[in-house]
C-alpha cells in the first residue's frame, strides 16, 4: 500500500481504463473530467467512456489483431471490455454495443470505487513532480493541448478526423432496403443495406463530389492551414474523389450481398449497421463526412431506401491530436524524460476505441507500478497489447509519425513461415499471445 495517489485526466476510454486499473491496485486516484461543465464537439452525454462515433468496437475474432486485443484486455481484467460484453448488441463477428448503456457502466463502476475520487473540472496544466495519467483524447481542450505541446516538445499535435451520420430506422423504406450480413455471417439484422444500379450510382456520386462541405472555420480556424485527414476515418466526399470506383471498393462494396429480388449482388450497396439492441438506430458504414447539414440530407437521401430518411445525428468533422510519441514515450507510455507523466488513449498515436483501451490499461498499472515502488511492466512484442506500445514508443519505418490500428503487421514475427496461410499465421499469433498472457500477466499485484 502508498499514501500515494495518481491523477489521472480525462476519463474517457483510456482514462477510465486507467483510474481502473490503478484503483485495483490499491492506490487512490483522482479523476479529473471536464464533463458535464464543458464538452468536445463530439461528446453529447454526460457519461464517462463515450463512444463518439461508431458503436462497433470492431472484429471479436481472434485471427483479427483488435479481436486478439480485445481478448488480452478481457483476460487482465480490462473495465472497458467487461462494459462492452455486458451492453452487446448482435454485430455479427463485430463486438458493438449499447453506447447509453455501456457508458452507464462504466460510469457507475468508476464512481462506486471508493478509491477514486471524481473531479469535474477542465484541467488546464500538468505537474510533471505528481504522478499523473494524461488521457484527454483526440479532442483535448485547447488548453491543455497546449500544455502537452509544450511538455512534449511541440510540434504537431492537431489533424482532423470525421463521424458518420445516424439515421432513424423506422424512415428506412423497407421494400428498397433489405437486411443482411455480407456473405450471410451474422445476423441479417445488424446490417441494412441499400443497393444501387449504375444510373443511380452515378447520379449519386455526381452529388457527392460536387457538394458543398462545412467550411473549416466552422471547427478551428487556426488549422485550416495545416490541413490532414487520417487515413482511417477519411470522410466519404474525399474518398469519392480520389475515383468513380474508389467508393465501390471501398464502403459501397456490393459483394457478398446479393439482392433478394435479383439474387445477384448490385453495382454498389450502401450499407447501415445497427446502433441499438433495438434496432431503431443505424449508422451508415463509413460514411463520416464534413458535408454541410443540408448537403448530407440531400445527397445521402439519394440513396434508395433512404428517400424520406430523417438524421438522429448528421455527420461532423472534428479536429483530432496526438503527440510525436516515438522517442518521447516508452513502452509503458510513460515521458522518457519526465517518468512521473504518463500519457494514455488517442493521444498517444493509438488509434480506435480497443487501442485507446489498452493504452489506459498499460499507462495504468505502470502508475500505479511507480506510485508503489514497483518495476514497471512492458508487455512483450509477442502480445498486441505490448506492439502497440513498442509502435507508439518507437515509431514504424516512416519518418512521419503516424497513428496506428491494431493489427499483426507489428507484432513480433515467428522465425520460422507457419503453413496454411495468413488465417493460421494469425491464429497462432493469437494462440501464441494469450499464452504469455496467462503465463504471465494475469495478476499485477504479484508480479
Ligand atoms: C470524431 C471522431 C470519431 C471517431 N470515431 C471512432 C470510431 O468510430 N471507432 C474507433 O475505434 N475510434 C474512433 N475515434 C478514435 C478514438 O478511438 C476515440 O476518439 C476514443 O474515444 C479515444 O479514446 P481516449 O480515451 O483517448 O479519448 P476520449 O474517449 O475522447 O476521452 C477523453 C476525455 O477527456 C476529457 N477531456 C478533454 N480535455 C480535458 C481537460 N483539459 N480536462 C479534463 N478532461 C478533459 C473529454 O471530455 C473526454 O471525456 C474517433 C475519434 C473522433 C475524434
Amino acid at each position: 500500500m502508498t499514501d500515494k495517489k495518481v491523477v489521472v485526466i480525462g476519463a474517457g476510454l483510456a482514462g477510465s481504463e486507467a483510474a481502473w486499473q490503478i484503483a485495483k491496485m490499491g492506490v487512490a486516484v483522482d479523476l479529473y473530467e471536464m464533463k458535464p461543465k464543458k464538452h468536445t464537439p463530439a461528446h453529447h452525454s454526460n457519461n464517462f467512456a463515450e463512444l463518439v462515433c461508431s458503436n462497433s468496437l470492431r472484429s471479436n475474432q481472434l485471427n483479427n489483431a483488435v479481436g486478439l486485443l480485445k481478448e488480452e484486455l478481457s483476460k487482465m481484467g480490462s473495465l472497458i471490455m467487461e462494459a462492452a460484453y455486458a451492453n452487446e448488441v448482435p454485430a455479427g463477428s463485430a463486438l458493438a454495443v449499447n453506447r447509453e448503456d455501456f457508458s452507464s457502466y462504466v460510469t457507475e463502476k468508476i464512481k462506486s470505487n471508493p478509491l477514486i475520487t471524481v473531479h469535474e473540472e477542465e484541467v488546464t496544466s500538468i505537474d510533471k513532480d505528481v504522478i499523473t495519467v494524461v488521457a484527454t483524447g483526440p479532442l483535448t481542450s485547447e488548453s491543455m493541448a497546449k500544455a502537452v505541446s509544450e511538455i512534449t516538445g511541440g510540434g504537431e499535435l492537431h489533424f482532423f478526423d470525421a463521424a458518420a451520420p445516424i439515421v432513424d430506422f423506422s424512415t428506412v423504406d423497407m421494400t428498397k432496403a433489405f437486411y443482411a450480413s455480407r456473405y450471410g455471417k451474422g445476423d441479417p439484422e445488424d446490417y441494412l443495406n441499400c443497393p444501387m444500379t449504375k444510373e443511380e450510382y452515378d447520379a449519386f456520386y455526381k452529388a457527392l463530389v460536387t457538394a458543398e462541405t462545412a467550411p473549416l472555420k466552422q471547427f478551428d480556424s487556426e488549422l485550416q492551414e495545416d490541413l490532414t485527414v487520417f487515413e482511417g476515418c477519411m470522410p466519404v466526399e474525399v474518398m469519392a474523389s480520389r475515383g468513380y470506383d474508389t467508393l465501390r471498393f471501398g464502403p459501397m462494396k456490393p459483394v457478398g450481398l446479393p439482392v433478394p429480388k435479383t439474387g445477384e449482388d448490385a453495382f454498389a450497396t450502401v450499407q447501415l449497421r445497427r446502433e441499438n439492441r433495438e434496432g431503431t438506430m443505424y449508422n451508415i458504414v463509413g460514411f463520416q463526412t464534413h458535408l454541410t447539414f443540408g448537403e448530407q440530407k440531400r445527397v445521402f437521401r439519394m440513396i434508395p431506401g433512404l428517400e424520406n430518411a430523417e438524421f438522429f445525428r448528421y455527420g461532423v468533422m472534428h479536429r483530432n491530436t496526438y503527440i510525436n510519441s516515438p522517442g518521447k514515450l516508452t513502452r509503458t507510455y510513460a515521458m522518457r524524460e519526465y517518468p512521473n507523466l504518463f500519457f494514455a488513449g488517442q493521444m498517444t498515436g493509438v488509434e480506435g476505441y480497443v487501442e485507446s483501451t489498452s493504452s489506459g490499461f498499460v499507462a495504468g498499472i505502470n502508475a500505479a507500478r511507480l506510485a508503489l515502488l514497483k518495476e514497471s511492466i512492458v508487455f512483450p512484442r509477442e502480445t498486441e497489447i505490448g506492439a502497440l506500445a513498442a509502435y507508439v514508443s518507437e515509431g514504424g519505418v516512416s519518418s512521419h509519425f503516424q497513428p496506428m490500428n491494431a493489427n499483426f503487421g507489428i507484432i513480433a514475427p515467428f522465425d520460422k513461415k507457419i503453413k496454411g496461410g495468413k488465417k493460421c499465421r494469425n491464429e497462432a499469433y493469437a494462440e501464441r499471445s494469450l499464452e504469455i498472457i496467462s503465463q504471465s500477466f494475469l495478476d499485477f499485484n504479484n508480479i
